[in-house]
């Protein structure tokens, strides 16, 4: 077969039965493009040793006359924190150094029940905390497009695996944006599902309120079929339900004035090119017969500022977990709070022990009103704002990011730029609406075209309407 690492899944099961498409064939040219690039990229934590075995087994199952499942044989990169059983799970971080995942998430059993076969572990930021992927304990993951530039995060390794042809699909987890902006920095699709939709259950968790697991691929096709194999409810995760499928036609497109205005935008704004390209796709579905409105959503200026609180209250609650005692690194001390603080001091590095001070001094009882309460109240009108712009639209369009991929080290001494760059995808997670990220164009950086992102937003439960208009999206992008 020609291009193998161009197929769809569908076209890969296709293949698979008709004998065209050996799995060992496709496994072993991944685990080529790995060895080839990963070195430079460092988009993979671990490559695991039993993925071309699996081909094999799953080869000879075909041959026998085995019809293939939902994702037989599609080659999966998997986040550093989804836990996949009996392999290391480190969240990037080195307080988990030694750590084995002793069960599968829900999200990893339901695609190995379906047939995936699991080639490594991507490198992201520790913890998922971070934008760029800069935040690992194991060095920096770097983007395909440029190697100076980074990836995004904090799923980047997962986005690079994709991007790069190292993997066909990946699983990344997202907070505040960690699938949408590596997806976007790297020219790929990546979907944050509505909150619930996927099961929690064998995620690390990073803020339990916020965090989703969801697919990065290279096409809405891909993506759907891979949503709808992790989805549901789950008896583990009591937050996760069973989504039901409204698939309400979209006619109504929102366009929301308060993301273009970008007022605490940072020094740059939002980058021009993106600017153009996002009047191009929203000119694009205007003469497709769309119906394009501008919409307001009052408070979502607020939301960087409510998620930086939230978050690091949510952090510092589930980081205290890791002590010494049950999990991976432990350093020896006098008595047991010098071994609690020698290992925590060791184990995280500087945004992790920055978050956990944040959110315990947000959390202590002199500030907890002053803070938490109220960063909870401005969620809940954030989540009101939404409500009532979906009486008026059916889906919302936006840019994913406020500029294309930066250097590596660019923002690395100033937090606030970096959290600057969560400015359009934070809101979503507040609110817990489904978002997806699909490659729309090119900014003109330095000589290079480096991707640019549209974000489409959709009410609770409806990611149907996401995949219909990226679908528009994405032929339009690949005529260009
Ligand atoms: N960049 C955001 C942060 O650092 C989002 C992270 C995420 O979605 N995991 O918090």
């Amino acid at each position: 077969m020609n291009n193998i690492q161009n197929l769809t899944i569908e076209k890969i099961k296709d293949g698979l039965q008709s004998g065209e498409l050996s799995l060992r064939e496709l496994v072993s040219n991944y685990l080529e493009e790995i060895k080839r690039k990963d070195p430079d990229l460092n988009a993979y934590r671990e490559v695991f040793e039993d993925a071309f075995k699996h081909a094999e087994e799953i080869d000879e199952k075909i041959k026998r006359g085995d019809s293939p499942r939902a994702l037989e044989g599609v080659p999966f990169a998997i986040k550093d924190n989804i836990m996949i059983r009996g392999k290391a799970a480190g969240a990037s971080s080195k307080i988990l150094e030694g750590y084995t995942a002793s069960y599968d998430s829900t999200a990893i059993a339901r695609l190995r029940n379906e047939g995936a076969i699991f080639l490594g572990r991507t490198n992201c930021d520790e913890f998922a905390m971070g934008s760029s992927t800069e935040n690992s304990a194991y060095g920096p993951t770097r983007n395909p497009r440029d190697r100076e530039r980074v990836p995004g995060g904090s799923s980047g390794g997962s986005a690079v695996a994709v991007a790069a042809e190292m993997a066909h699909a990946a699983l990344g987890s997202d907070t505040g944006g960690s699938i949408r902006q590596p997806a976007a920095f790297c020219g790929v699709v990546g979907l944050k599902p509505t909150y619930g939709a996927v099961s929690r259950s064998g995620l690390i968790a990073m803020a339990s309120s916020l965090d989703q697991i969801g697919p990065i691929t290279k096409n809405i096709e891909d993506t759907k079929t891979i949503f709808d194999v992790i989805k549901g409810k789950s008896e583990k995760d009591l937050t996760s339900s069973e989504a039901k499928n409204n698939s309400h036609q979209v006619k109504k497109i929102g366009v929301p004035k308060e993301f273009f205005s970008l007022k605490d935008g940072g020094k740059e704004g939002l980058n021009e090119s993106i600017a153009k390209n996002i009047l191009k796709a929203v000119e694009l579905l205007k003469e497709k017969g769309f119906e394009i409105k501008e919409v307001s959503l009052p408070t979502s200026g607020y939301a960087l500022a409510a998620y930086y609180i939230i978050m690091p209250a949510e952090v510092s609650s589930n980081l205290s977990r890791f002590d010494g005692m049950r999990y991976g690194l432990r350093e020896d001390g006098k008595n047991l709070l010098d071994v609690y603080s020698k290992t925590r001091a060791n184990g995280f590095g500087p945004e992790a022990r920055r978050r956990i001070i944040l959110g315990t001094y947000v959390l202590s009882a002199g500030y907890y009103d002053a803070y938490y309460a109220r960063a909870q109240k401005v969620r809940y009108l954030i989540r009101k704002d939404f409500e009532n712009v979906f009486k008026e639209v059916d889906i919302l369009l936006t840019p994913t990011t406020p500029t294309p991929a930066f250097k590596i080290g660019e923002k690395t001494s100033d937090p606030l730029s970096m959290y600057l760059e969560d400015i359009f995808t934070v809101p979503v997670n507040l609110a817990g609406v489904p978002a997806i990220s699909v490659p729309f164009g090119a900014a003109p950086k330095e000589g290079k075209d480096l991707p640019i992102g549209v974000q489409l937003i959709a009410p609770w439960f409806d990611e149907e309407r996401l995949f219909s208009i990226g679908r528009i999206l994405e032929i339009e992008n690949a005529c260009k």
